[in-house]
């Protein structure tokens, strides 16, 4: 298990529970996450379910019953681990236990719902996120009593939940004040209100024979702001009307 440890406003803790803990060191050390682990705004642990197996191997899956095809994640060892990070005492009722915890429990799942900007702003509300990357064919469904959302990353079937997990934590995480640098840059991305982002420029002025929008040179930052709002608009009615109509 490693730590993205950042203690003195916490505003979130993120424990990540997987059968393969190595993969996320490179994703949550480097980038935008692992710079931002400096700014004591949000903790992330990796959970490995294997120290949860009581055998002696640490084998964590299964046979299926009923026969099939590939192996399933048992239910004990994944019990057991999400028990040893949920945090009790107001909040959600714990499902499976009838106890009460703080935690949202999520699984990543192919069969849950689809991962959009709505259901990252949701998830930053929690103070806590347990989220379960499953491998094989998945976990053993009595796991289900203790889940309160399975999240998908789209339609399409991955190895396992591990690539998921790092996707909606990066989401969630770039979303919290103070993550990222310029906090209007979150506001003008895509999705954040409804429209994709306008285009943007550097420098050279001219590339190729390509020439920046005179507008953006201009200085002129009322002109600016107007182009960026209708460059958003035309790019969303282009690219996904769909967001439009919504
Ligand atoms: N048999 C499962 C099914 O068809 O629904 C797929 C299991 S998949 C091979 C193994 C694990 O990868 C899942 O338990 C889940 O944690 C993860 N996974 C795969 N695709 C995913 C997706 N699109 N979104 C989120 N998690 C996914």
């Amino acid at each position: 298990m490693f730590l993205i440890y950042n203690n003195a406003y916490l505003m979130l803790k993120i424990d990540i529970l997987t059968i393969f803990p190595g993969m996320f060191e490179g994703p949550f050390t480097e980038s935008l996450i692992g710079r931002a682990s400096q700014k004591e705004i949000f903790k992330i642990c990796i959970i490995d379910i294997r120290s949860f197996s009581r055998n002696k191997h640490k084998k964590v899956d299964g046979r299926p019953f009923g026969g099939g095809v590939g192996m399933v994640i048992r239910p004990e060892p994944l019990y057991y681990a999400i028990r040893s990070v949920v945090v009790m005492g107001g909040g959600n009722s714990y499902k499976g236990d009838s106890i009460y915890r703080k935690s949202h429990v999520v699984y990543m799942s192919p069969q849950g719902k689809t991962l959009n900007n709505e259901i990252v702003k949701d998830l930053t509300k929690f103070k806590h996120l347990v989220v379960i990357c499953g491998h094989y064919e998945g976990i053993d469904e009595r796991i289900m009593n203790y889940v309160d959302e399975e999240i998908s990353i789209g339609d399409y079937v991955l190895t396992g939940g591990e690539i998921p997990a790092m996707v909606l934590t990066d989401a969630v995480v770039r979303m919290l004040p103070g993550v990222v640098k310029e906090k209007d840059s979150i506001k003008n991305d895509s999705f954040y209100n409804g429209l994709l982002d306008y285009p943007h420029y550097t420098r050279p002025a001219v590339f190729k024979g390509h020439k920046v929008p005179e507008v953006l040179m201009s200085g002129n930052h009322k002109k600016i702001d107007e182009w960026c709002v209708r460059e958003a608009y035309r790019r969303t009615k282009e690219r996904r009307p769909d967001l439009l109509k919504k």
